[in-house]
């Protein structure tokens, strides 16, 4: 069953997100889960509205419902940690009263980082869906693989490259 996470596309326009399962990149063994994939609603974040290069996240609890999102605020707080996945994770936890997120999805633009990898990681967070791949900074995949790596405690099931062209294009319009 596919819940309902499909939430208003980042330009605004409310055109959803059609087609999310067959969009969904699979990177690692097994079937996407049927709700998987919402990312429309992690690129569902203003462009031009701050210096911040646009990068947005969602975590989505066990039933699916939204906990958190959260946004690149690097530039506008000062804080070389506050990237979208951290504020996301942080408001999630927040949000269920304790720090594991456990059954819990997150959803991001951008291939996350070794900082964000980390936190994932950290948070004992379910499943990691990704849209863009990050060939300079990834550590999903591209330059390490944190979430996947055996000698970690905990390794989500990762969605790679869901919606890239999409997700990409946000971040080519920032920087164009
Ligand atoms: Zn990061």
């Amino acid at each position: 069953m596919r819940r309902a996470l499909e939430v208003a596309a980042a330009d605004g326009t409310g055109s959803g997100v059609p087609g999310v399962a067959d969009a969904v990149s699979i990177t690692s063994a097994g079937a996407p889960p049927a709700e998987v994939a919402p990312v429309g609603t992690a690129r569902g974040i203003p462009v031009d509205t701050t210096a911040d290069v646009p990068v947005g996240a969602v975590v989505y609890g066990p039933d699916g419902a939204e906990l958190a999102v959260g946004r690149n605020e690097r530039e506008l707080t000062g804080d070389p940690t506050a990237h979208a996945e951290i504020l996301a994770l942080r408001r999630a936890a927040a949000s269920l009263g304790a720090w594991r997120l456990d059954g819990c999805t997150l959803v991001v633009t951008l291939e996350p980082c070794t900082m964000c990898a980390g936190a994932l990681v950290l948070s004992r967070i379910s499943t990691l869906v990704f849209g863009a791949w990050e060939p300079k900074t990834g550590a999903v995949g591209s330059l390490w693989d944190v979430v996947r790596d055996r000698r970690l405690n905990h390794r989500p099931e990762v969605y790679g490259g869901v919606l890239e062209p999409e997700c990409a294009a946000l971040l080519r319009a920032f920087f164009r």
